[in-house]
């Protein structure tokens, strides 16, 4: 980088993961720890059904008294249910006050995968193990030093039956200060090519294993395809195998975007004052193969990775409504009556004859939305200079 460097200081609370080898004796402990949990949760969400709003308080109260009458709640740690609940309260609280949050729903046995979190009094570190209550003590890999005394954990594990560690910490946040304050950059998503930024070099390239993941991926879903018993029968031992191995590519894949994403982010980071950011929405939700929902996933993480990074950087990050980018000329802002077709690569302006790339077009609209202080391109149309009439509408 060309700037100066001078870290800013300041305190920033994130979470360290790492991942955990549990022995059999406390993996099971954690099955039945998230069993407990799951089970006063469903208890909740019942009791909700019958139009109690239950408080945290309230949720509380009731747990210590099951905890009197049942052994198997007292075999478990009161901390990581207690956790359960008082999650759950939030939840409830958010389905009330938040605009389009469901209220909290059953975990199913099979279909939720174990969280349990224990706050400070719940667990501890000793001699590199993570101690949890009941006497279990599980390894630790510790991939990287703890930057603080952590204040809480969350236990899970993932599909391939992995079991991690998210610390909570607190870390002194080192900012890298840009020495130009003018510097900015526009950054478009593009599912095929991830992110083309205003200027090349700190265009985001749609790496080569990211592509042979998605054709080991396709191959063991075929395979997937082809061991699947019909409706009512228990899948085969084959099956089972190849869900697995797809389940693996596809974790592989996501570490491995996740590592580019973060290492892209801090060299357009460090780089600029202003950040703006295409708002990107899922494409592929739903009626979709899984690699596309996949690529939709892996460039939703790199976007979350940039805006955070940016913020903790303490950057302008300004997120752009992505309406008419594509069709509006970088020249003159005027905007072209038709949408460009997605195999039409190169934009050409009917006003001005401005040329150029689809993408990198678009990201030097986004960067303009935000430097005018929009947040909406449709204000991009009120810009002075716009000449009435010919191809391009301005309304
Ligand atoms: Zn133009």
């Amino acid at each position: 980088m060309g700037s100066v460097n001078v870290p800013a200081m300041g305190i920033e609370v994130v979470r360290y993961n790492y991942r955990l080898r549990p022995g059999a004796v406390a993996e099971r402990a954690l099955t039945q720890e998230w069993h407990r949990c799951r089970f006063l949760w469903n208890e909740a969400v019942h009791q909700a059904k019958t139009g109690v709003r239950p408080t945290f308080a309230k949720l509380s109260k009731l747990l210590t008294e099951a905890r009197a009458r049942s052994s198997w709640l007292r075999d478990g740690s009161q901390v990581a249910q207690q956790q359960m609940l008082r999650t759950y309260a939030q939840a409830l609280d958010a389905s009330f006050t938040v605009k389009g949050r469901g209220w909290p729903r059953f975990k199913a046995r099979k279909k939720t995968l174990p969280s349990l979190e224990y706050t400070r009094r719940g667990f501890r570190i000793r001699e590199g193990r993570l101690v949890l209550p009941k006497g279990v003590s599980i390894p630790v890999v510790w991939s990287r030093e703890l930057p603080s005394e952590p204040t809480s954990v969350r236990i899970i594990q993932d599909s391939l039956g992995h079991w991690y560690a998210s610390f909570v910490v607190t870390r002194v946040a080192e900012s890298i200060q840009v020495a130009d304050q003018t510097s900015a950059v526009g950054i478009d998503w593009e599912v095929s090519r991830t992110a083309t930024a205003t200027e090349e070099r700190f265009d985001l390239p749609h790496a080569g294993h990211r592509k042979r993941c998605a054709a080991e991926l396709a191959k063991s879903q075929r395979r997937m395809a082809r061991r699947r018993h019909g409706r009512g029968h228990p899948p085969s031992r084959g099956y089972r195998q190849a869900r697995r191995t797809a389940a693996k590519v596809q974790k592989k894949a996501a570490r491995q975007n996740r590592h580019d994403g973060r290492i892209w982010a801090k060299t357009v980071v460090d780089a600029h004052h202003l950040i703006a950011v295409e708002d990107f929405k899922p494409r592929f939700l739903s009626k979709t193969n899984m690699a596309r929902k996949a690529a939709d996933a892996a460039v939703g993480a790199i976007k979350r990775e940039l805006v955070e990074q940016g913020r903790r950087a303490g950057r302008k990050v300004v997120v752009v409504r992505p309406a008419y980018t594509t069709m509006t000329c970088s020249g003159c802002f005027a905007r072209a009556k038709q949408p460009l077709g997605l195999g039409e690569r190169i934009f050409r302006c009917w006003v001005c004859g401005h040329t150029a790339c689809r993408d990198r077009n678009a990201a030097r609209v986004i960067l303009a939305v935000a430097e005018r202080g929009h947040t909406g391109v449709d204000d991009v149309s009120q810009v002075d200079h716009l000449p009435s009439g010919g191809g391009a509408v301005a309304v």
